[in-house]
């Protein structure tokens, strides 16, 4: 056992689990992996965005690590009392493909890794609420900042259009999608074909300080995917 790691793992488990219980009333696997340090978030987001075969792959530690972390973690999830809620992972990107968890895909063990583990305070109303919102696939989002004085953590760039990322802002050329083309909104019909045809795409949205809100911009799309959406339009 290394210095770093003298704290048992339980305690590194359970410690992990009660602070994202108290951040978001509910503690996923991926927030437990993640607080004992054995998850990156980048890691995550790049399975998230279907680049990383399974998620086990990019766990820190060897499958009996793992094991033992999961059986510690659904030991005190049950000792809690909280409320076992299966999460559809589906990655965020246009194919919208059910995302894998383990090496050996055993269906028991995906059902563990999707399970959620909800507060049993929250109402009922929210409680599904939250599911909900957990299920959907995000969309990808990309922000117009309302200034150009931000610097992306990754490569310390900046530019016109930047994503949201745990650590803080990255930009378009650090998260893939600088060779996306920006359409604005207005032309539903354009917006919709350029959608369709597109494998990738993400919403544009700034904020707006008189309606303290994001508001919708337009998409990023694939060029390609754009010029033929913009030919069939001229073809009629
Ligand atoms: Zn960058």
């Amino acid at each position: 056992m290394s210095r770093k790691n003298r704290v048992p793992l339980s305690d590194r488990v359970v410690t992990a689990a009660e602070a994202a219980l108290a951040a978001q009333h509910f503690v996923s696997a991926i927030d437990v992996l993640t607080g004992i340090g054995w998850l990156d978030s980048g890691a995550v987001e790049r399975w998230r965005r279907g680049q990383i075969d399974c998620l086990e792959e990019v766990i820190q530690t060897g499958l009996p690590g793992i094991s033992e972390a999961m059986r510690l973690f659904q030991a005190w999830a049950t000792a809690r009392g909280l409320l076992p809620s299966e999460t559809a992972y589906v990655d965020r990107t246009a194919r919208r493909q059910i995302l894998r968890f383990s090496r050996s895909g055993n269906p028991a063990i995906e059902a563990a890794y999707r399970t959620h583990w909800v507060s049993p305070e929250l109402s009922e109303k929210k409680r599904e609420r939250m599911a909900t919102k957990a299920s959907r696939a995000l969309e990808l989002v990309v922000i117009q900042p309302l200034s150009t004085e931000w610097t992306c953590h990754r490569c310390g760039g900046t530019g016109d259009l930047l994503m949201m990322e745990k650590p803080g802002p990255a930009c378009l050329r650090c998260v893939g999608l600088d060779d996306l083309a920006y359409l604005p909104a207005g032309n539903a019909l354009l917006t919709r074909r350029a959608k369709a045809n597109s494998t990738r795409h993400a919403v544009v949205v700034r904020f707006s300080r008189t309606r303290r809100r994001y508001e919708r911009q337009g998409l990023m799309v694939e060029p390609q995917a754009l010029a033929d959406a913009q030919r069939d339009r001229e073809a009629r």
